[in-house]
């Protein structure tokens, strides 16, 4: 794009400079200097996964944790994912990028648990374009049969644009994986549009509710009505319910008593670099 817009400023004569957009060839040339460094990370081993733990809202402890992928890029210091995980898709990365983050987090979570975290289970995000892998399900089977870790214990994230890409390919991605014994949750849930009738048909144990409704809670009253709907419909399908981004004792609190079961946030935690999370459990104490 830098190349054209140069290009095109040029063609159009020296008189012409003021037609030229210095601010759109920089961002052209941001764009190409980041996809160069992006295809190269992997070889150079510059990602690296932090940790947020989700908490049982009724017990105050840590039933398991998300992985959230960082990259240490050597200029530009730690990105965080929207920085580059578009960009990833947009390549033709992402396929690469999620086999490393979900064996990565695999291989930390049998570490873990072998180190006596021995009920702690694992989330890993995944992108719609890994769904349209058909040998995705064969993926997430030996990464587990690697790690030795059973199926039960890692749950795949999706959110609902990436299952509504192409919702009767999901299906059937989703189930062969489900039975495998993973579990399946719907992140950032209520600002896609998502189709309740999908819902119904897809394998999913658990609803994430976004946090863009978390953080209105108890104040905003829309907040509070789409957070309550979530949690009613969620009990009726029985779904397990996760709020995330809590910020706040009053929302802990709030969906607590509203018997969401578990919550992640800042509140609790930041996402945390492997090292920091033994520390970050032996610290909380279990009501
Ligand atoms: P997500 O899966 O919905 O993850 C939650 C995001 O909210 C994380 O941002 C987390 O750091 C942030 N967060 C957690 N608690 C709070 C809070 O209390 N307040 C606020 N303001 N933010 C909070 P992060 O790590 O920047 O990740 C952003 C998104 O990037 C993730 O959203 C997920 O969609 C995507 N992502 C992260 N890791 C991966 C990955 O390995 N693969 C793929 N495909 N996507 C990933
Ligand atoms: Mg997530
Ligand atoms: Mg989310
Ligand atoms: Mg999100």
């Amino acid at each position: 794009h830098a190349d054209v817009a140069l290009y095109q400023a040029k063609a159009r004569g020296r008189n012409n400079f003021q037609f030229f957009d210095p601010v759109m060839t920089e961002a052209g040339e941001q764009r190409l200097m980041l996809e160069n460094d992006l295809r190269k990370a992997l070889l150079r081993d510059e990602f690296i996964l932090y940790y947020q733990p989700r908490i049982d809202l009724s017990t105050g402890s840590v039933t398991s944790v998300e992985a959230l992928i960082r990259w240490q890029h050597p200029q530009r210091g730690l990105l965080a994912p929207n920085a580059f995980i578009h960009l990833a898709e947009e390549i033709g990365l992402i396929g690469e990028i999620g086999h490393w983050v979900l064996n990565t987090a695999c291989r930390q979570l049998r570490d873990w648990r072998s180190e006596g975290l021995t009920d702690l289970r694992m989330a890993v995000n995944v992108s719609a374009r890994q769904l349209h892998d058909s040998a995705f399900h064969c993926l997430v089977e030996k990464t587990l049969l690697d790690a030795m870790l059973p199926a039960a214990c890692l749950e795949l994230e999706l959110t609902e644009s990436c299952v509504m890409d192409n919702p009767e390919k999901a299906i059937v991605v989703l189930n062969t994986i489900s039975r495998l014994g993973v579990r399946i949750a719907i992140d950032d849930f209520g600002t896609g549009y998502s189709s309740l009738a999908y819902l119904k048909r897809l394998p999913v144990t658990c609803l994430k509710i976004d946090r863009a409704f978390v953080q209105g809670i108890p104040e905003d009253a829309e907040d509070v009505a789409i957070a309550e709907t979530i949690l009613s419909m969620a009990k009726h399908l029985g779904l397990v319910v996760v709020a995330e981004g809590i910020e706040t004792e009053a929302q802990c609190d709030f969906l607590a008593r509203r018997h969401c079961k578990e919550g992640q946030g800042y509140w609790f935690s930041r996402p945390l670099p492997a090292g920091d999370l033994i520390n970050f459990i032996n610290s909380t104490v279990p009501t």
